[in-house]
């Protein structure tokens, strides 16, 4: 994307792409002969993708949240395993942003593999929760405390078909570009939000009363393409009201991925795990259920780290390469209609 899209992101570098897993072969009988049959060997123990424990074995007892997004830190957390069924970890990514309690990594788990149950053929593509001990990690003002998660839309190409998803920004028509190289139209690779299976998988981790998700950022137009669609398909009243209340658009607008956050764990806030506004209803109504009350975060004590703005990522690649192609200067100048105030006067959110 090259840095041209910069939201609570710092551009991620390109690496090589990830090595294929090795696939066992089915050994082939080298006679037809009957044989007696031979006792099946033990399987081999399958381990986890990137390492690290089982999640499924694990429980809240694997992590602890403490403080703030914004300002905290992980006292022990949990790798999310780089593959699972209906995602992977984004193979672009440094491995070493994939932590964080096990609440967050099994509702990714669970609310991935729950979207590929009923629309297969497609594949989430998660990007960074937090580094292992969490803190401050490059290229996000949060993601500190294990709490916070990037995930892609689901996307496809203009034909329906699936395609590999990556950072690019949808816009209120539901078509992306990749424009790659932002001189010239050629290598343009045209794109569509896959909104009922990007539906799916919010509303699955919504609807999982074990998830309890503080809020999801994303941007305005993209938020009622999701909200239409869960209509559409009938969901549940009571998680579609949720999802209007979680979903909201911040300043980056988050118009190329969503960042999910969720709130304390009650074993957290015992530990001094620090939840941020507003704290919902239901939520309230939880923590009471489970004899503790959320506590807030203050004002930031610690400088907000510096992020790239689009604007300023989009004069210094122009600074660099001349002039970007028409096509380039068009989209970013509709950009600046969705990347200001919602129109639709919601508020921006925090
Ligand atoms: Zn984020």
């Amino acid at each position: 994307m090259l840095g041209l899209v910069a939201c609570d992101r710092a551009p991620a570098a390109e690496a090589p792409e990830a090595p294929a897993p090795a696939r066992a072969e089915n050994p082939q009988p080298d006679s037809a002969e009957p044989e007696a049959p031979e006792p099946e060997p033990a399987p081999e123990p399958r381990g986890v993708p990137g390492g690290g424990p089982d999640p499924s074995t694990l429980d809240g007892s694997a992590s602890a949240s403490i403080g703030s997004p914004t300002e905290g830190h992980l006292a022990s957390s949990v790798p999310l395993p780089t593959s699972g069924p209906g995602y992977v970890f984004n193979p672009r990514k440094d491995p070493s942003r994939r932590y964080g309690t096990w609440e967050l990594v099994r509702a990714i788990i669970d609310a991935s593999a729950a979207a590929h149950e009923t629309h297969p053929g497609n594949t989430l593509v998660v990007g960074d929760l937090s580094l292992a001990a969490g803190g401050d990690i490059n290229g996000h003002a949060s993601h500190r405390a294990g709490r916070d998660v990037d995930v892609m839309f689901y996307l496809q190409n203009p034909d329906g078909t699936p395609f590999d998803a990556k950072a690019i920004p949808i816009e209120p028509d539901g078509t992306g570009v990749d424009y790659k190289d932002l001189t010239t139209a050629d290598d343009d690779v045209h794109v569509r939000i896959d909104v009922p299976r990007t539906w799916a998988f919010i509303g699955a981790l919504v609807g999982d009363e074990r998830n309890h998700v503080g809020r999801i950022f994303v941007v305005e137009h993209v938020r009622t393409m999701l909200l239409e669609e869960g209509k559409r398909v009938g969901a549940d009243k009571a998680v579609l009201e949720r999802v209007g209340h979680l979903m909201c658009q911040p300043k980056f607008p988050h118009d190329d991925h969503m960042h999910i956050r969720l709130f304390c764990s009650p074993d957290d806030i015992t530990a001094g795990c620090l939840d941020t506004a507003p704290i919902f209803p239901w939520h309230k109504k939880f923590l009471k259920s489970a004899g503790v009350k959320a506590s807030l975060a203050g004002a930031r004590s610690t400088p907000r780290p510096k992020l790239t703005s689009t604007k300023d990522a989009a004069q210094k690649k122009r600074d660099e390469v001349g002039a970007f192609d028409p096509a380039v200067d068009g989209f970013l100048e509709r950009r600046k209609a969705w990347a200001k105030k919602p129109k639709t006067g919601r508020k921006y959110c925090r």
